[in-house]
């Protein structure tokens, strides 16, 4: 597979086109943002992780019945996708209360809910990605009432697969930000990346938080928290 011109730059990965119009190569930078890119900075390595962990996540997915974008990890941070068109929503599934839902509703964080939630911000970087629902969604043409079915449904059950394995990593998984995207077929496929960038992952015992929170709040440790965790997942799922 031929790389070659890049075809975007993002804030976390570049992309590149290949010689087959279907398949796109994603390359992992250490970049980090957080505050809709006003907090700017690099975590050593993160890109490393992050390419590994997301595949590894994406792979235990395909396996549990969730269709993704992946194809194959090229090397430590490149990997090949199939070329999705993005439904440009954010999907966030929460099983405990943090962040920006914690500010919003003026709650404490760490209340565990009795049920997973969702909610949808519209992907649009001069809005700051604004909060909206699937009305919303539907009136603006983001995407279909089916489409939004698929992705409900398979954002939960991503919630279930990870909330397991985690677990049986000695880790819980707080919340989590997913992106789908569309085939040239219309396939609605898992896009994007999963990865300590994109959820909120504590250690089950002590609480310690051991993902980008730790930039976002200057914790300290950051790199040593993106390796711990993925430790944990190759403690789990072999190197
Ligand atoms: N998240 C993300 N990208 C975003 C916003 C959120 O990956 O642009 C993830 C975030 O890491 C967390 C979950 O989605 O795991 C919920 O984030 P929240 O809405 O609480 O926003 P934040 O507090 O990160 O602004």
């Amino acid at each position: 597979m031929e790389k070659k011109e890049q075809l975007y730059e993002g804030k976390a990965k570049k992309v590149f086109k290949t010689d087959d119009p279907e398949k796109l190569i994603v390359s992992y930078k250490d970049d980090a943002t957080a505050f809709n890119g006003l907090k700017k900075g690099t975590i050593a390595g993160k890109g490393v992780i992050n390419n590994r962990m997301s595949n590894r996540l994406m792979k235990l997915l395909e396996r549990e019945g969730v269709p993704t974008h992946l194809v194959e990890e090229l090397s430590e941070r490149e990997t090949l996708v199939k070329r999705v068109s993005i439904v440009p929503l954010e999907v966030i599934v929460r099983n405990i209360s943090a962040g920006s839902f914690a500010k919003r509703y003026g709650v404490e964080e760490g209340i565990v809910f009795k049920s997973p939630t969702i909610e949808y911000s519209y992907k649009n970087d001069a809005l700051g990605d604004p909060l909206l629902n699937r009305y919303h969604a539907l009136a603006l043409g983001l995407a279909t009432e089916a489409e939004l079915d698929t992705i409900e449904r398979y954002s939960f059950k991503v919630n279930e697969v990870l909330s397991a394995f985690w677990r049986d990593c000695g880790v819980t998984l707080v919340d989590f930000k997913l992106e789908f995207g569309r085939l040239s077929d219309g396939t609605v496929v898992l896009a994007d990346e999963i990865s300590p960038d994109t959820c909120r992952l504590w250690d089950s015992v002590t609480k310690e938080k051991l993902d980008k929170d730790r930039f976002r709040r200057d914790l300290g440790g950051v790199e040593d928290a993106y390796k711990e965790i993925m430790g944990r997942l190759e403690k789990k799922l072999g190197k």
